[in-house]
C-alpha cells in the first residue's frame, strides 16, 4: 500500500446522493451520518481490511463500532451460522444451542445466573432498567454525562454537549435532551451526574435514594473517550447500592467479551447485579444479553416483568456467538488485543510527540481513545469538551485518504486478526499525517 495515496469516494457519492431518496439522511443509523467524507457504501471485508465501492482498501480499526472482536467475516463465525441455519432460522420456541449459549454464559460472567437474549444493547438496557425499577419498587434512576445507554426514550439525554455551560452546575446538571420528540417527562425519570466522582455520587444518593431504583453506568466511559474509572470508583458505586438497596447495572455492550472474557466485571473485580451484553458476543451478528443475579433477574422469570422480541435467540445470532466465544477462549485473544492494542497506543504517543501533536492517548488496550487536548488526563464528559475536534477531523481524513479508517470521534478498536506488522504500518501513516496538520 502505497503510504502517500489519496483516495477518491466518486462512486460512493453517486450511490449516497441516491440513497439520500429513500434512507431516511441516507443511512441506517445516525452514527453512520458522518463518515469520511460523506457517508460511503462498502462492497466487502475480511480480517482487517475494508473495501469500499470506489474499490479504496482500508485496514480497519472502527470493527463497525466495536462488534468485529475476530476481524471480518471470519471463517469460523460463518460456517457455524451457515451450518446452524441451514435448517431452521427461527423457531418462536427454544433450541438446544440457545440453552447451552445461556450456560456457557452464565459460567463465564460473575453477575450471570439468569439471562434473557435480545437483538441489540438498547433494547436490554431498556430491560435492565424496568427491571430494576420492579425489583425496587422506586421510579428514578442515576446515570452519568457522556455514557451511552442505546437511543430509547428514557435514556436519550447528556449524551454529549456543546459546552459545559450546556451542561449546567457540576452537582445539579442540566438533562440535556439528545433527540426531538421525546416525552415531556423524559427528564423526570433520571437524575445525571458527571462520572468518576464518588463524592459527588454518594452525596447525590444520601440525598435521593429513596428514589433511586438504579444507577447505571459503563464500567470504562466509552462513549466520549475512552476512560478508565477512578481508583475505587466503581468499588464505590457497588458499596452505595449495597447500602441504599440500589441496583447496580454495568452497561459491558463496549467491554463485555473485549476487556476480558468476564468482561469489566472480571477485569475490575466488580460484581453488578444487571448487565448488558451485546457488540463483540457475535462478531457482528444482532444478539445481546440482559443478565444479572438471580433474585434481579426473577420478575422476568415470573412474568411479572415483560420482555419480548420476535426475532430473539434467532439461530444465526446465537450461532456467531457460540462460534466467537470458541474462538475467544481458545485462541487467547484477550492477551494478544492487549498487547497490540499497548503497542498501537505507546506508537501514537511517540508519532504525535515527534510530530509536534501530541495526543492524548487513553484507555486498555483492546480499545482505546486518542485525541488532542491540552489535559494530560481526561475523567468526564466534561473534562471530554476540551478535545480539539476539528484538528482530530482532519487527521481523520489524512488517515482515511492513506488506507487506515479510524472512527471520527477518536475510539480504536483492535482485534485477534490485527498484526503486529499492520500497527507498524499504521503508526509510519499516523507519523506522516500527523506532520501535515
Ligand atoms: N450501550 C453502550 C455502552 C453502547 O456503546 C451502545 C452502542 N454503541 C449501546 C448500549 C446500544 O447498543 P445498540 O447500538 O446495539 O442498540
Amino acid at each position: 500500500m502505497d503510504i502517500h495515496m489519496t483516495f477518491v469516494y466518486e462512486k460512493s457519492k453517486e450511490l449516497h446522493e441516491q440513497a439520500c431518496q429513500v434512507l431516511a439522511g441516507g443511512v441506517s443509523s445516525e452514527f453512520r451520518r458522518f463518515g469520511y467524507p460523506h457517508p460511503l457504501f462498502y462492497d466487502h471485508a475480511n480480517g482487517t481490511k475494508i473495501v469500499d465501492v470506489d474499490g479504496n482498501e482500508y485496514l480497519d480499526f472502527t470493527l463497525s463500532q466495536g462488534p468485529l472482536i475476530l476481524g471480518h467475516s471470519h471463517p469460523e463465525v460463518l460456517e457455524a451460522v451457515t451450518r446452524h441455519s441451514a435448517t431452521g432460522q427461527l423457531y418462536a420456541g427454544q433450541h438446544r444451542l440457545e440453552l447451552e449459549l445461556a450456560e456457557r454464559i452464565t459460567r463465564l460472567i460473575p453477575c450471570a445466573e439468569l439471562l434473557r437474549f435480545d437483538l441489540t444493547g438498547s433494547e436490554a438496557d431498556h430491560a435492565a432498567l424496568r427491571v430494576a425499577r420492579a425489583v425496587t419498587g422506586r421510579p428514578k434512576f442515576l446515570r452519568f454525562e457522556g455514557h451511552y445507554h442505546g437511543w430509547f426514550d428514557s435514556v436519550a439525554m447528556s449524551i454529549s454537549a456543546a459546552s459545559e455551560e450546556a451542561l449546567g452546575p457540576r452537582e445539579h446538571p442540566h438533562i440535556v435532551p439528545w433527540s426531538d420528540g421525546l416525552p415531556d417527562q423524559f427528564a423526570d425519570q433520571c437524575h445525571v451526574l458527571p462520572w468518576n466522582d464518588l463524592e459527588l455520587a454518594e452525596k447525590f444518593v444520601r440525598e435521593h435514594h429513596e428514589e433511586l431504583a438504579a444507577i447505571i453506568t459503563e464500567p470504562v466511559m466509552c462513549n466520549n473517550g475512552c476512560i478508565p474509572p477512578q481508583p475505587g470508583f466503581l468499588e464505590g458505586l457497588r458499596a452505595l447500592c449495597d447500602q441504599y438497596g440500589i441496583v447496580l447495572i454495568f452497561d459491558e455492550v463496549i467491554t463485555g467479551f473485549r476487556l476480558s472474557i468476564g468482561g469489566a466485571q472480571e477485569y475490575f473485580g466488580v460484581t453488578p447485579d444487571l448487565a448488558i451484553f451485546g457488540k463483540a458476543m457475535a462478531n457482528g451478528y444482532p444478539i445481546s444479553v440482559v443478565t444479572g443475579r438471580r433474585k434481579f433477574m426473577q420478575p422476568i422469570a415470573d412474568g411479572k416483568v415483560i420482555h419480548a422480541g420476535t426475532m430473539n435467540s434467532n439461530i444465526p445470532g446465537i450461532a456467531a456467538a457460540t462460534a466467537t466465544l470458541d474462538v475467544l477462549q481458545r485462541e487467547n485473544v484477550h492477551e494478544h488485543i492487549r498487547e497490540l492494542g499497548l503497542k498501537l497506543m505507546a506508537g501514537l504517543r511517540e508519532v504525535s510527540d515527534k510530530a509536534g501533536h501530541p495526543m492524548l492517548i487513553q484507555g486498555l488496550g483492546p480499545m482505546f481513545h486518542a485525541g488532542f487536548t491540552s489535559l494530560s488526563e481526561v475523567r468526564d464528559l466534561r473534562e471530554s469538551l476540551s478535545y480539539d475536534k476539528a484538528k482530530y477531523g482532519k487527521f481523520v481524513a489524512g488517515m482515511h485518504d492513506r488506507g487506515v479508517r479510524v472512527i471520527g470521534r477518536g475510539l480504536w478498536y483492535i482485534s485477534a486478526a490485527h498484526t503486529a506488522g499492520e500497527v507498524d504500518h499504521c503508526l509510519a501513516i499516523a507519523g506522516d499525517v500527523l506532520k501535515t496538520l
